[in-house]
C-alpha cells in the first residue's frame, strides 16, 4: 500500500534510535522506578494541595501520564481511606478497569481483589479490606441503588470523561448532586483530552489541573487512494511494517471481536508460510470479551528480536497505555450503538471514528519515541469524511434502562435532570413511554412494583420483563437460561474458515423449532448435561468460553432473581414453547416484525416507516424459513439491516403483552385485514388516553 510521505525502505538513523530505546526499556526498571517515571509524579504534591482545597478537580493529562493508575494511590497514601474508607475510580470498560486493578495491585504488592479490587457487571472481585475500588462507571451508578449517598467513599474519581460514555453522564449529574449534601467528599473528573472547560463550567467553575505530557513527534501518513477494504489494508501495512522496519511494535485499531480475529488468523497464516523468512511477529488481540488471563499478554514485554502487534478496539485509544508502540495503524472505523427515536430503532454500527479520536489513535505511537500512525484514508476524508467529536452516547441510545434507572434513584422529573448535553426530548419521552407500555411505571410516570423489581436486575428493562414475567408462565429456568446465552449470542459457535462445513453441520443440528432463542436454550442444556465439558464444546464446535460466561451470568442472574422475588421454576412441559415465547414477548413486544406481502424481507409492527425493510440475518435458523411474525433481540446494519436472534410469534401474543401498544386494528392492519387508520398519531393519543384511564 502507498502512503502518502512515506518510503518503505527501512531508514536506519531512526532504527538506531529505537534499537537504543529498546535496550533502555528492557533494562528492567523497579516499581518505584516506573511510578517516579510518569509525568504525573513531578505534580503529587501540588495535586493532593488543590485536592485537599477544592471539592471538585478536573485533571487533564495526556494517556500514560499515570493518572488512572497513581492518583488513586496517591489519595491512599494521603489517608484519604482511613477509618475502612474507600477510593472509587470509574471507568467506561470493564478491560481497563479489570487490568488497571491489576497493575495498581502489582504496584502496591498486594493480591488483587484485597486492598486494590474491581468490580464490573457480573463480576466484584473485591473484599472487606479493599481500599482502591476500580469499577465501571455502570457499577457505581448501580451502588447509588443501594447506597444513595455513596457513604462508604471519601473520593469519587471519574476517569475517562472524555469518552462521554452513558453512564459517565448520567454519574456526571448524580455526583455533583451528593457532593453539595457531602462536603467531605472529593470529586476527580480525569480526562484525557483537552476540552476540559466543559466539565470546569459544569461542576460550577471547578479548577482545571493540566499534567504537562511530553509525547515525541509522530508523523501521520496518508494513502493516496481511498482503500476499499479496510481489514485487508491494515494487514498488508502490518506485514509491510513488519517486513521493512527493524524496530517497534504495532498497535492496529479494528472495531470489534470477529476482526480482530479475522486479522490475527489472517496474520498468523502469513507468517506461517514466510516460516523462518521472517523475524517472530507476537500476535496480541485486546477486546472486551477476552479472558484476563491472555488481556495481561499485551503488557508483556516483546522478546528481543521479535516484534509485538497488538490488535485492539477502541480500548487502546486512552483507557489503556500499551508501551514500546511506534506504529499505529489505524483505519478509522468504530463499532458504535445508533439509536433513532424516530424509529425507534437502536442498531450497532460500524461507522468512521471522529477526528478526536483519529488524533487520540496517533499519539499511540510517540510514547518512546519518535513513531509513525498510518491512516488508512485519505487526507481528504479526514478533512472532509470525519466529524470533529464523537456524539455522546446519550444522544444515540435508547434510555428506557437510564430512565429506569434514575426513577430508582429517586429522581423523578427526568426531564430536568441536570445533563451535561440533555438527550433529545423525543428520546426520553419515547423511553417514558416504552417504561410505560412495559409496566414499570404508571400513568403518573412513577416506578410500579414491577418497575422496582425490574430495576433490580443490571439488564435493560426489555430483558428484566421477560424474566420476571415467566414466573406467571412456569418457566424462569428456561427464559434465565436463554437470556444468559443471549448475552454471548455473537460468539457462541465457533466457524473455523478450513473447516466451515463440519461448523455449520454441528450447528444445524443444535436448531430446535420456535426460532434461535430454543436453539440458544438447546446448546446451554446439552452443555448442562455434560457436565459443563469443554470437550464437548471443542467436539460442537461450541466456544467454551462463551458458555463459560454465560454460566457465570446465570448463576448471578439466579442470585438477583431471589432479590427481585422471582421465584424459579421450570416448564413442565418442554415440548411446549408458548410459555418461553410469551415470556419473551412480554419484554420484547416492541421488537416485533411482520413479514411483507411479497417476498422476504420484514417490516417493524409499530414506528415502522413505509419503504425501510429489515432482514432475517443469515445465521439464523429461521433465515428462508420467514414466519409471519417474529420477535428479535438485536438489530445489525451490514449490507442489509439484518435482525438476530429470532423468535417465532403469534400477533395476538403482542396484544397480550402490551394492550396500551398495540391495538387490534392496528395488527390487521399490518395483516391486510383493514385499511390503515388514516390519522396514525391521532390514534396513538387515543390510546394513551384510554390507557390512563384504564390505570
Ligand atoms: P493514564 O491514566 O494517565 O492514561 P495510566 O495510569 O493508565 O495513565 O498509565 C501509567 C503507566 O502505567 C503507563 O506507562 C503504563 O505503561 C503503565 N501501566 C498501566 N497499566 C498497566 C498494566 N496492566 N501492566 C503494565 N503496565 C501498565
Ligand atoms: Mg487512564
Amino acid at each position: 500500500i502507498d502512503f502518502l510521505d512515506w518510503d518503505w525502505k527501512s531508514n536506519d538513523k531512526e532504527d538506531e534510535i529505537m534499537a537504543r530505546i529498546d535496550e533502555a526499556e528492557r533494562k528492567a526498571k523497579t516499581i518505584e522506578e516506573t511510578r517516579k517515571s510518569l509525568p504525573i509524579f513531578a505534580y503529587r504534591e501540588e495535586l493532593l494541595n488543590a485536592i485537599n482545597e477544592y471539592q471538585t478537580i478536573v485533571i487533564v493529562g495526556e494517556t500514560g501520564s499515570g493518572k488512572t493508575t497513581q492518583l488513586p494511590q496517591y489519595l491512599f497514601e494521603a489517608g484519604y481511606t482511613k477509618g475502612g474508607k474507600k477510593i472509587c475510580c470509574t471507568q467506561p470498560r470493564r478491560v481497563a478497569a479489570m487490568s488497571v486493578a491489576a497493575r495498581v495491585a502489582e504496584e502496591m504488592g498486594v493480591k488483587l481483589g484485597y486492598e486494590v479490587g474491581y468490580a464490573i457487571r457480573f463480576e466484584d472481585c473485591t473484599s472487606d479490606k479493599t481500599v482502591i475500588k476500580y469499577m465501571t462507571d455502570g457499577t457505581l451508578l448501580r451502588e447509588f441503588l443501594s447506597t444513595p449517598l455513596l457513604g462508604d467513599y471519601t473520593c469519587l474519581m471519574i476517569d475517562e470523561a472524555h469518552e462521554r460514555t452513558l453512564h459517565t453522564d448520567i454519574l456526571f449529574g448524580l455526583v455533583k448532586d451528593i457532593a453539595r449534601v457531602r462536603p467531605d467528599l472529593k470529586l476527580l473528573i480525569s480526562s484525557a483530552t483537552l476540552d476540559a472547560q466543559k466539565f470546569s463550567e459544569y461542576f460550577d467553575n471547578a479548577p482545571i489541573f493540566n499534567i504537562p505530557g511530553k509525547p515525541y513527534p509522530v508523523q501521520v501518513c496518508y494513502t493516496k487512494a481511498p482503500e476499499a477494504n479496510y481489514i485487508s489494508a491494515a494487514i498488508t501495512t502490518v506485514m509491510q511494517l513488519h517486513i521493512s522496519q527493524k524496530n517497534g511494535d504495532i498497535l492496529v485499531f479494528l472495531t470489534g471481536q470477529d476482526e480482530i480475529e479475522a486479522v490475527q488468523e489472517s496474520l498468523q497464516h502469513t507468517c506461517r508460510v514466510l516460516g523462518s523468512k521472517i523475524r517472530e511477529l507476537m500476535i496480541c488481540p485486546i477486546y472486551a470479551n477476552l479472558p484476563p488471563d491472555m488481556q495481561s499478554k499485551i503488557f508483556e514485554p516483546t522478546p528481543p528480536g521479535a516484534r509485538k502487534v497488538i490488535l485492539a478496539t477502541n480500548i487502546a485509544e486512552t483507557s489503556i497505555t500499551i508501551d514500546g508502540v511506534t506504529f499505529v495503524i489505524d483505519p478509522g472505523f468504530v463499532k458504535q450503538n445508533v439509536y433513532s427515536p424516530k424509529t425507534r430503532m437502536e442498531s450497532l454500527l460500524v461507522v468512521p471514528c471522529s477526528r478526536a479520536s483519529a488524533v487520540q489513535r496517533s499519539g499511540r505511537a510517540g510514547r518512546v519515541g519518535p513513531g509513525h500512525c498510518f491512516r488508512l484514508y485519505t487526507q481528504h476524508a479526514f478533512h472532509n469524511e470525519l466529524e470533529e467529536n464523537t456524539v455522546p452516547e446519550i444522544q444515540r441510545t435508547n434510555l428506557a434502562n437510564v430512565v429506569l434507572t434514575l426513577k430508582s434513584i429517586g429522581i423523578h422529573d427526568v426531564m430536568r435532570f441536570e445533563f451535561m448535553d440533555p438527550p433529545h426530548e423525543q428520546a426520553l419521552i419515547s423511553a417514558l413511554n416504552d417504561l410505560y407500555a412495559l409496566g414499570a411505571l404508571n400513568n403518573n410516570g412513577e416506578l410500579t412494583k414491577l418497575g422496582r423489581r425490574m430495576a433490580e436486575f443490571p439488564l435493560d428493562p426489555f430483558l428484566s420483563k421477560s424474566i420476571i414475567w415467566s414466573e406467571k408462565y412456569n418457566c424462569t429456568e428456561e427464559v434465565i437460561s436463554i437470556i444468559s446465552m443471549l448475552t454471548v449470542q455473537s460468539s457462541v459457535f465457533y466457524r473455523p474458515k478450513d473447516k466451515k462445513f463440519h461448523a455449520d453441520k454441528a450447528r444445524q443440528n443444535f436448531v430446535r423449532p420456535g426460532g434461535d432463542h430454543f436453539t440458544l436454550l438447546n446448546v446451554w442444556e446439552q452443555w448442562v448435561d455434560t457436565n459443563y465439558s469443554m470437550n464437548w464444546c471443542y467436539e460442537n464446535f461450541v466456544v467454551y468460553r462463551s458458555m463459560s460466561r454465560a454460566r457465570d451470568v446465570r448463576d448471578q442472574l439466579v442470585g438477583l432473581c431471589e432479590r427481585a422475588e422471582v421465584d424459579l421454576n421450570s416448564n413442565p412441559n418442554p415440548g411446549d414453547l408458548v410459555p418461553v415465547q410469551k415470556s419473551i414477548v412480554s419484554g420484547f413486544f416492541m421488537n416485533a416484525a411482520k413479514l411483507s406481502r411479497f417476498g422476504e424481507s420484514y417490516q417493524k409492527a409499530k414506528y415502522g416507516e413505509p419503504g425501510r425493510t429489515i432482514h432475517i440475518h443469515p445465521s439464523s435458523s429461521l433465515f428462508q424459513v420467514n414466519p409471519k411474525w417474529v420477535i428479535y433481540y438485536e438489530l445489525v446494519l451490514t449490507s442489509k439491516e439484518y435482525m438476530r436472534q429470532i423468535m417465532e410469534i403469534k400477533p395476538e401474543w403482542l396484544i397480550e403483552a402490551a394492550p396500551y401498544y398495540y391495538s387490534k386494528s392496528e395488527l390487521d392492519s399490518l395483516e391486510g385485514k383493514k385499511k390503515m387508520p388514516k390519522n396514525n398519531q391521532n390514534n396513538q393519543n387515543n390510546q394513551n388516553n384510554q390507557n390512563n384511564q384504564n390505570n
